[in-house]
């Protein structure tokens, strides 16, 4: 087959960033070391994009939430690394973790006894303090099966991280009471947002997703971490609207002016979604340039009135600094990373093997 041309989006991801980001939030968590979410696709930004550059940067320990996620994380850390965080939900998962090598995060007495069936071995365990999603109810604890485990990492998740809330302090009290219940080899409570809480949250590994892609979970942690994630995109057509002429489906946008405006090769489909549509903007370095009329699956139309000199095949940004774009789009700063489509991160691979030369 011949080669593709050139797309006319990317998303370039800064590797530099994110290996900064690790560090950083390696640093910040004081005696403990830090760990790396990297379910959904490294939070959407691709995982043979990025697990180099944690790995390069010293991660040693990894979180995926599905067994299907394993094989990707696989080709770059020895399966030991990675922590599945649903757990074993079958004897299917349960063998399929014996198979691999990963480890399974055991979420409840079922869990636990389908584990210690499989074979058992080397597992971490998840306790619930307070979010009530997954983990095992403190009362629990003291059931003869946990006694059976194998127990690596004793784990437990914050609910209100982000947040000036009574329930962290709740939360890390509950898990402080537990930890002498489980003989274990290290202890995980923080993410993210829990890092920024103190060293008191950071026991002996932390476990951070979304500041590693360049999200700001809260204010603290502000100046050390940097934007991992451009999204670019091209403009591929020119056009030129008169007074009453409107733009896009259900023609929301309508010219009072002649206007110059340019379509961009981005669109919902591209996780670029509607709730950007009013007030939202492109960026050609620093210079705004509105949207005009909805966002399509494939395009958008933005006024080019304040950069006549941008022509078809000229890229712009999308404006991705997580905290500001969050509040831009009314989603959250997760959401803005783990939508971005296919297409974008398709061009990306491109882009880093003509880079690299590989
Ligand atoms: C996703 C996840 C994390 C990472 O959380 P961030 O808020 O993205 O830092 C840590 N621990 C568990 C159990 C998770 O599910």
């Amino acid at each position: 087959m011949s080669d593709l041309p050139p797309p006319t989006l990317r998303l370039k991801i800064d590797r530099d960033a994110l290996a900064g980001n690790w560090r950083a939030l390696d640093r910040l968590s004081g005696r403990a070391s830090a760990g790396a979410a990297v379910k959904a696709d490294c939070y959407g930004l691709g995982v043979d994009a990025c697990l180099p550059a944690l790995r390069g940067a010293g991660a040693e320990r990894f979180f995926v939430a599905h067994w299907s996620e394993v094989a990707a994380v696989a080709r770059h850390v020895p399966p030991g690394q990675i922590s599945v965080l649903h757990g074993p939900l079958t004897g299917a998962d349960a063998a399929y973790a014996k198979a691999c090598g990963a480890v399974p995060v055991i979420n409840s007495l079922a869990q636990a006894r389908r584990w210690l069936d499989a074979g058992g071995g080397a597992c971490d365990l998840m306790i619930d303090t307070g979010i009530n999603r997954l983990g095992l109810a403190p009362g629990e604890i003291g059931d003869p099966l946990i006694g059976r485990l194998e127990v690596n990492t004793l784990m437990s998740h914050l609910a209100c991280a982000d947040e000036d809330s009574e329930m962290n302090a709740r939360q890390l009290a509950t898990f402080r009471t537990l930890l002498p219940l489980v003989p274990r080899c290290s202890a995980s409570l923080a993410n993210s947002a829990g890092i920024a809480l103190g060293s008191d949250y950071a026991f002996d590994l932390t476990r951070p997703g979304l500041a590693l892609y360049g999200g700001v979970p809260r204010g603290e942690l502000a100046s050390a971490i940097r934007q991992v994630a451009w999204p670019e995109a091209a403009i591929i057509q020119i056009r030129n609207l008169e007074p009453g002429q409107s733009v896009g489906y259900n023609a929301t946008f309508t010219a009072d002016v002649p206007l110059r405006a340019g379509v961009v090769s981005i669109g919902y489909a591209d996780g670029f979604l509607r709730s950007w549509g009013q007030g939202g903007y492109l960026l050609h370095g620093d210079t705004r340039l509105r949207l005009l009329g909805k966002v399509s699956m494939d395009m958008v139309v933005i006024d080019l009135t304040s950069a006549p000199q941008l022509h078809e095949g000229d890229w712009l940004s999308l404006p991705y600094a997580l905290p500001d774009a969050a509040r831009q789009s009314a989603l959250s700063q997760y959401e803005l990373l783990t939508v971005l489509g296919s297409r974008l991160k398709q061009a990306d691979a491109l882009l880093h093997r003509t880079y690299c030369g590989c």
